[in-house]
C-alpha cells in the first residue's frame, strides 16, 4: 500500500490523531483530504469506479491504520468489516469465539454455523487455559474486550501467544478500548475490528467499519473483497470519521474520567445491585434492584441522559440491554443498563441518574 505520509515514528497517538491522513504540505493547498463524491473516475489510474476506492477513505484508512500499527480498509459499517473477515475463511475452518460477543457479531457466527460454513466454539470465558484446551485445528480466535454489553476484559497478550503458537489467526474487535486503550496489533493480534461508528466516529451522525491488518497480503484480500462485495463507506461517513479521529484522544481522556468518577458513584448507590467496570474505557454497564420494568423505568426517567441504543458519542446515552431478544439469548441479565458517557460534565450527569435512580430505590 502507498504510504501518503511517512511519520516519525517517536510521535505520540495524539499526535498522530491530529497529523496523520493529511494532503501534502503544498502551497495553496488544503489541510483537510477534501470531500470527493464519484462514482466513475477517468481511466488511467487504478482507480476506476466508486467500489475500488475514494481518497477520503484513504485519508480515513492512512490515520486509522497509523494508530492501530497496520493496513486499514474501511466498510460500509462495523459488520460488514466482520463479515468481509468471516468470508475470507476456508470453509468448515474452527472459529474460537466468546459466548457473548456484540450481539451482531454472535449473530453473524451463529448463522454461519448453522449453515455448516464454519465450526464455531464458544467459550463463557476466555482465557490462555480455556482456549489451549481446545485451539488445536482453529483458524481464527475472535476476540471482544471489554464486551459489549458484559465489559469482560479478555487477557490479550496470554490469550493471543496461545492462538499464535497453534498458528490460529486472531482478530480483536477494539471497538470499547480504541486505539487509545489498546492497540491490539502491538500485542500479535493479526486483525483489529472497529465499529467506527462508535467513540472514532464519536458523534452519533455515521455508520462505518474498519479492520486493521498486520499482513499486507491479507490487507489487499480484504480490499478486493470489499470491492467485489460492494460494501463501502460513504463518502462524507468516511470524512466525519476522520473527523472524530482527529479529536478522539482529547474525548477519550475526558469521558474515561467522566467514567470512572461516575461508576465508583454508582457502586454506592443502594439502587444499584452491580456495577461493571473494568477500570478504564467510557462504558459503564450496572444493575439495578427490581424488575426489567423497573431498570427500564429509569432509562426512561433520565433527562439529560439520552435514552438510545448506541454508544461512544458526545451525548450520554443510557439503555436496558435485554430489552433485546438477541442479548436475553446470550444471557445478559434483565436488568443491565449499559450507560455511554459523553462529555457533559459529570455533576449534571451524576444528578440526572440519581434522579432517574429513584425509580428502584428501596
Ligand atoms: C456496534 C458494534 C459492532 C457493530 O458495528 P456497526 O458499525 O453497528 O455495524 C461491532 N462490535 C462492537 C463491539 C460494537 O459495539
Amino acid at each position: 500500500m502507498k504510504d501518503r505520509n511517512v511519520h516519525d515514528e517517536s510521535l505520540h497517538p495524539e499526535t498522530m490523531a491530529v497529523i496523520a491522513g493529511r494532503p501534502d504540505r503544498a502551497p495553496g493547498g488544503p489541510l483537510n483530504a477534501p470531500l470527493v463524491p464519484a462514482s466513475t473516475y477517468h481511466h488511467g489510474s487504478e482507480l476506476v469506479y466508486a467500489r475500488d476506492g475514494n481518497p477520503g477513505w484513504q485519508a480515513l484508512e492512512d490515520a486509522l491504520g497509523e494508530l492501530e500499527g497496520g493496513h486499514c480498509v474501511t466498510f460500509a459499517s462495523g459488520l460488514a468489516a466482520t463479515t468481509a473477515i468471516l468470508d475470507e475463511l476456508p470453509s468448515n475452518a474452527k472459529v474460537i469465539a466468546q459466548r457473548a460477543p456484540y450481539y451482531g457479531v454472535a449473530e453473524l457466527l451463529r448463522e454461519r454455523a448453522g449453515r455448516g460454513l464454519i465450526e464455531l466454539e464458544t467459550h463463557a470465558d476466555l482465557t490462555a487455559d480455556s482456549l489451549g484446551r481446545t485451539v488445536e485445528g482453529a483458524t481464527l480466535v475472535w476476540i471482544e474486550s471489554p464486551t459489549n454489553p458484559m465489559l469482560d476484559v479478555v487477557d490479550l497478550p496470554a490469550v493471543i501467544a496461545v492462538a499464535k503458537q497453534a498458528g490460529a489467526m486472531v482478530a480483536v474487535d477494539n471497538t470499547f478500548a480504541s486505539p487509545f486503550g489498546q492497540t491490539p496489533l502491538t500485542l500479535g493480534a493479526d486483525l483489529v475490528v472497529h465499529s467506527v461508528t462508535k467513540l472514532i466516529g464519536g458523534h452519533s451522525d455515521l455508520l462505518l467499519g474498519a479492520v486493521i491488518a498486520a499482513d499486507p497480503a491479507f490487507h489487499a484480500r480484504l480490499l478486493h473483497r470489499r470491492q467485489s462485495t460492494g460494501a463501502t463507506p460513504g463518502v462524507l461517513e468516511a470524512y466525519l470519521a476522520l473527523r472524530g479521529l482527529r479529536t478522539l484522544p482529547a474525548r477519550f481522556e475526558r469521558m474515561q474520567a467522566t467514567a470512572r468518577d461516575l461508576a465508583a458513584r454508582l457502586d454506592g448507590h443502594p439502587g444499584v445491585s452491580r456495577v461493571r467496570y473494568p477500570g478504564s474505557g467510557t462504558i459503564i454497564s450496572f444493575e439495578t434492584l427490581g424488575s426489567a420494568d423497573d431498570a427500564e423505568a429509569v432509562c426512561g426517567a433520565a433527562q439529560l441522559i439520552v435514552h438510545a441504543t448506541r454508544l461512544g458519542g458526545v451525548e450520554s446515552t443510557m439503555e436496558r440491554r435485554a430489552r433485546y431478544a438477541s442479548e436475553q439469548a446470550v444471557g445478559t441479565p434483565e436488568t443491565l443498563i449499559r450507560l455511554s458517557v459523553g462529555l457533559e460534565h459529570v455533576d449534571d450527569l451524576w444528578r440526572d441518574l440519581e434522579r432517574a435512580l429513584t425509580a428502584v430505590q428501596p
